[in-house]
């Protein structure tokens, strides 16, 4: 069974056994990033509307969760904007009614939470994860390249009002990007920001992955440390353990693992995890989707990356 929408089990670094679920068409999303481990946004845009239709996304969710998998979360992520397709909230709905013991997590820019409607539609979901890099417009115009209607100032009132009428986990992630966001002036504004925004927790994160940009490097540990003490309840987002025996749903190896590198770039080991292969194994179908061009290499801090080569 091909799935288009629905994407794992992936064991995620702060999620654990997470289902993920891709509503939006492939970089659709208000933000270009250069960090984006998805690529260039193609489509960078601020309309809501039915992008994906609710019931294919339910009808592939059903089909998966009627198997009553191990789960931690049902993720909305991918590679786009999830708040930015309308039928979220319906979807929410769909799987608060029918599969009430799995929790739902959100991955969010956030960018779209000065609207009312969006904030109603995500009030249900048991956990939000939402993006702040940066605290004044120069620094949110470097790293997040929003369109060119997005004001920060609208994305911030946006986070301290969803804050006040969500009563579940809320989570801000903070990308820290050396020699940008990384300086004693933006980490001080951040600081009160985030006294503002009051969210149950920050999570710090890095690059570890090839992104968008090549230049973009990934932040020194010790200066994650420090930021990490400087901020109210900050983690630093670490490297996903492997505790977890993966379910496989899908059925061609190659495919299955093509497929894994097209949604973001993965060291042998990620991929390994993720699909619950011996790693052996798929080293084999790295080195041949790489010599029939469909892939290649890029050597990062943490390893040996598989990059998706575009046709
Ligand atoms: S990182 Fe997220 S918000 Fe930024 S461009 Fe990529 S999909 Fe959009």
């Amino acid at each position: 069974m091909k799935y288009k929408y629905v994407f794992g089990p992936v064991p995620s670094r702060r999620l654990g056994m997470s289902l993920g679920v891709d509503i939006m068409p492939h970089k659709t999303c208000t933000l270009d990033c250069i960090y984006c481990e998805c690529g260039k946004t193609t489509n960078l845009t601020l309309d809501r509307k039915d992008y994906i239709s609710e019931t294919l996304i339910c009808e592939e969710l059903n089909k998966i969760l009627k198997s009553k998998p191990e789960l931690d979360y049902i993720t909305f992520s991918g590679s786009g904007e999830p708040t930015l397709n309308k039928c979220i909230g319906n979807i929410i709905n769909f799987l608060k009614y029918e599969y009430p013991e799995y929790k739902i997590a959100l991955l969010t820019n956030g960018t779209q939470l000065y609207q009312d409607k969006v904030r109603q539609s995500i009030l249900t979901v048991d956990l939000v994860v939402a993006s702040l890099d940066a605290a004044t417009e120069a620094v949110f115009n470097a790293i997040n390249r929003p369109h060119s209607e997005l004001k920060l100032s609208k994305v911030i009132d946006g986070l301290i009002s969803f804050r006040k009428e969500f009563k579940n986990d809320f989570w801000v992630e903070f990308f820290v990007i050396p020699d940008i966001n990384d300086n004693d002036s933006e980490l001080s504004e951040i600081r009160q920001l985030i006294s503002r925004i009051k969210p149950d927790k920050i999570q710090l994160n890095t690059i570890d992955r090839p992104g968008t940009e090549h230049w973009v490097k990934p932040a020194d540990k010790k200066v994650l440390a420090f930021i990490s003490s400087s901020l109210y309840n900050a983690e630093i987002i670490d490297l996903f353990d492997s505790k977890y025996n993966n379910k496989i749903i899908a059925g061609n190896n190659n495919k299955q693992i093509l497929t894994t590198i097209k949604r973001r770039p993965c060291t042998a080991e990620d991929v390994s995890q993720i699909l619950g292969f011996d790693l052996e194994k798929v080293q084999n179908h790295l080195d041949s989707l790489v010599e029939r061009g469909e892939i290649k290499k890029k050597k990062m801090q943490r390893g040996l990356f598989y990059i998706a080569i575009k046709s």
